[in-house]
């Protein structure tokens, strides 16, 4: 019965949120959490009202990127209060719920569910335009519950790298995606080519072309190739999110490009 109470909460906050879209990567490092993050703030960017949700339970990093880490989560009446950005956005984490950053979350995969759970039956979203889901790389239990626990997932979005090795696990995601019946949205290749700051010179360091060939041998769309920029990393180890220091950039003119394509 309380299964089924939780299952109903769940529908009913989630009815309130016209689009919720997953990003997803076939594995860690590929800069997943940086794109969900960025994704999110370009939506709030266009006036569009954004709440973020950090699924990677044991992994997460939302907090970080967002120079929220001493922010918690409060109850109220009808539920817990996410945190809320300068900008507005709405985002909930389990790093909201430790006392010490360093502390590890060691849980197994129904505790991990269950959070999930809880998070999606109890968080006060209110009306959103998106929620954007963070998930943790690899096609685990969280992106499992999410697929089945949301009733109308948008759609994913998949970030891979334009390594060879990449290209092999992001088609495990996209079959992962398929599997669930979750409509794919498109395919991030991140890290795409470093354009030297001195000389201006384009290297592709993690070879070229890989994205352009996964869409099309998976018949899904390219969103977009975001370049590898120091200052991105730079910027989400201060918790400053790039795409607002640095509008004019590459990197967020592909950004403002992907969020016109969702
Ligand atoms: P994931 O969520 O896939 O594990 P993260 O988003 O944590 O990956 O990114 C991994 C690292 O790469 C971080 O230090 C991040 O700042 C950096 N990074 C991500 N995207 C870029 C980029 N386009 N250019 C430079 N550094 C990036």
């Amino acid at each position: 019965e309380d299964i089924l109470k939780q299952k109903e909460k769940i529908n009913e906050r989630m009815s309130k949120i016209k689009n919720k879209i997953v990003v997803m990567s076939g594995k860690g490092g590929v800069g997943k959490s940086t794109v969900a993050v960025n994704l999110a703030i370009s939506f709030a960017l266009r006036g569009y009202k954004v709440g973020l949700l950090d699924a990677d339970i044991t992994g997460y990093s939302v907090p970080k990127l967002l120079n929220l880490t001493s922010e918690r989560l409060y109850n109220a009446d009808d539920g817990i209060l996410p945190a809320e950005t300068n900008m507005g956005i709405k985002v909930a984490s389990a790093g909201f719920l430790v006392e010490n950053e360093e502390a590890p979350i060691i849980w197994r995969g129904p505790l991990k569910v269950s959070l999930i759970r809880e998070f999606l039956s109890s968080i006060i979203w209110g009306d959103l335009d998106y929620l954007i889901i963070d998930l943790p790389p690899g096609t685990g239990d969280e992106p499992l519950s999410i697929a089945q626990d949301i009733p109308d997932i948008s759609g994913a979005v998949i970030v891979t790298i334009p390594s060879d090795l990449s290209q092999k696990v992001v088609r495990r995601a996209v079959n992962f995606a398929k599997a669930l019946n979750m409509p794919i949205i498109g395919i991030i290749e991140n890290m795409s080519g470093f354009v030297c700051p001195h000389c201006g010179a384009r290297v592709d360091i993690f070879s070229k072309g890989g994205g352009e060939k996964i869409a099309k041998d998976l018949n899904v769309p390219l969103l977009g190739k975001i370049p590898l920029d120091p200052r991105v990393a730079e910027s989400g180890d201060n918790g400053i999110p790039f795409i607002i220091t640095h509008k004019d950039s590459e990197v967020s003119k592909v950004f403002m490009e992907i969020v016109e394509k969702i």
